[in-house]
């Protein structure tokens, strides 16, 4: 979603006739866009502000803008620790950046804005002018979930949909410039509750079919999907949908019914079990992804083996798996945490060790099989292009220039650790 934000926030800033450079010390503005679901995250902020010093030594007309959840979380704060910051913006604020710079420059003093103004950015941002082959596109902002460790209902608001035609015509633009693929980007998709423009309600299953039909986007993917709304009017739209590609990335936490209600998560882990079953039923092929947060407060061994025996279970794909962060002002924080940091750092390596074997094992039964491929461009190493399996998996194989945002069937000859190698079979 950031990344989604900072491209937003660099095509608003062009459209004001600004150019991009990649050399900070030739920059007279500088922005940071932040995350804060982790402290470590959060404390790179600060990090980054004091190298970045020296620019505004050698420049000192150089504006310093701080956006995104932590300059949401800590406002005012942040100014109090780097006094370098000219601007502090928020993650439904960066479209009042334009003003918030003229301020500073008309010397009207620091300018520091993380309010909440609701789904009045996008009526203001230009046109996504986005030309990559697979584009991100924010369906809505916000969280209004509460899961006791997170900080997101926070730093981004509630939860709040935007109208479909409002993304219809995103994505029609985005086809235009060349996309292929599109990822519906929000905190929880599944809630999506946008307004038709007869003033109907669009649920997230409509609003995939609605997707689908847009011609020249062949391929379709969505995050996060979070347990508490798969419903079942969504997996039959896996079924029908043929555009959703075979990756979902469906974040459980945990494995440990206990962990998972004082996580505030609405949701068993049969009922998860539960959700996959039917999704494989019509899907046996699809990869599943998840999230883990390893050392929630109080989590015993039993209940980290609880989460050992769901992977199993479902033999996930992949994950993006963390140590428990203690963020401020999150019911979790108030919670006793008894359990040794070493003792978490022990069960994470366990937990990615396991999703690690069923990765590698999953891209070996790969190897021989011929696998459609989005391909995006040229591999960033070697004479290869690469592009995208329909799990999610990098291929990179020889091929010519025109079949750059065509889908092409490649025979996977070589499987790697991190990507899978191949030969073109035939154009698509
Ligand atoms: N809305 C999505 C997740 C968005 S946050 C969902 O609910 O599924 C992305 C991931 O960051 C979460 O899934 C969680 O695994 C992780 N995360 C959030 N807060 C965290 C914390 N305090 N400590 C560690 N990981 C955290
Ligand atoms: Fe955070 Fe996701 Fe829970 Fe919202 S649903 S509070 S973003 S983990």
């Amino acid at each position: 979603m950031n990344e989604y934000d900072s491209a937003r926030i660099a095509d608003m800033l062009r459209s004001r006739n600004l150019t991009q450079t990649d050399d900070p010390a030739d920059a007279d503005l500088i922005i940071l866009n932040t995350c804060a679901v982790r402290e470590k995250a959060a404390e790179k902020l600060f990090h980054q502000l004091g190298r970045w010093k020296s620019y505004k030594n050698s420049n000192p007309n150089c504006i310093f803008a701080v956006g995104g959840c932590v300059a949401s979380e800590e406002g005012r704060k942040i100014r109090s620790r780097a006094k370098t910051v000219d601007i502090v913006f928020g993650p439904q604020t960066y479209h009042r950046l334009p003003e918030m710079i003229e301020r500073v420059e008309n010397g009207d003093g620091p300018q520091i804005d993380v309010s909440f103004p609701q789904n009045e950015k996008f009526g203001v941002l230009p046109k996504n002018s986005g030309s990559s082959i697979s584009s991100f596109v924010t369906i809505m902002e916000g969280c209004s979930h509460f899961c006791s460790y997170c900080i997101v209902p926070y730093t981004r608001g509630s939860e709040v949909s935007r109208p479909v035609n409002e993304i219809i015509s995103e994505i029609q633009t985005l086809r235009d410039n060349g996309a292929k693929e599109i990822n519906l980007l929000g905190q929880n998709v599944n809630c999506f509750r946008g307004i038709n423009s007869d003033g109907s309600i669009c649920s997230f299953p409509e609003l995939l079919y609605r997707v689908n039909e847009i011609d020249g986007i062949e391929r379709l993917k969505f995050t996060t999907s979070n347990p508490i709304e798969f419903t079942q009017e969504l997996i039959d739209a896996f079924a029908d949908l043929k555009k959703i590609t075979n990756a979902l990335h469906l974040p459980v936490q945990s494995g440990s019914d206990r962990i998972l209600k004082l996580m505030n998560r609405s949701y068993t882990s049969d009922d998860y079990r539960d959700m996959v079953r039917r999704l494989r039923l019509v899907r046996p092929e699809i990869s599943i992804s998840s999230d883990f947060i390893v050392g929630f407060p109080t989590e015993t061994d039993d209940d980290f083996e609880d989460t050992m025996r769901l992977i199993r279970d479902i033999r996930f794909d992949n994950s993006f798996s963390f140590i428990y962060s203690k963020r401020p002002n999150t019911p979790a924080a108030a919670m006793e945490d008894p359990i040794p940091l070493e003792t978490k750092k022990q069960r994470l390596s366990q937990l990615q060790q396991l999703i690690e074997t069923y990765t590698m094992q999953y891209s070996r039964e790969m190897h021989g099989t011929v696998q459609e491929v989005l391909v995006e461009g040229r591999s960033p190493v070697g004479n290869f292009l690469c592009g995208k399996t329909l799990n999610g998996r990098t291929a990179n194989f020889e091929g010519s220039d025109d079949m750059i945002g065509k889908l092409v069937n490649v025979k996977i000859t070589e499987v790697l650790p991190h990507s899978l190698k191949g030969e073109i079979e035939r154009s698509k």
